[in-house]
């Protein structure tokens, strides 16, 4: 009957019977297993993005490169060397006097 399903809960990754097991629930009001649950939250985490420092703006991970431990997005991380390089190429002109 269809109370009867209603009230059986499946983990929407492996399926799992989790109507009498731990389970999580998510912002779609699937059903998860502890342990796909787990490993969803563990790949969001991998793939989470962070905010460039250089610009403030939100990137996913790949997009990111991490210089001493701080996210930079592509751009700042060139802008970034550019600036560097600059510098020490002005520090380099005074050592060597051109
Ligand atoms: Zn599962
Ligand atoms: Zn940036």
């Amino acid at each position: 009957m269809p109370i009867e399903a209603e009230s059986l809960k499946y983990c929407c990754k492996c399926s799992k019977d989790v109507t009498h097991i731990g389970r999580m629930k998510d912002s779609d009001g699937r059903y998860w297993c502890i342990d796909c649950g787990a490993k969803d939250e563990e790949k969001k985490r991998v793939h989470a993005g962070a905010v460039c420092k250089g610009c403030g703006e939100s990137f996913s991970k790949p997009q990111l490169t991490w210089i001493g431990g701080l996210p930079y997005c592509d751009p700042c991380v060139k802008k970034k060397f550019a600036v560097k390089k600059s510098f020490f190429g002005k520090i380099w002109a005074g050592l060597t006097g051109e």
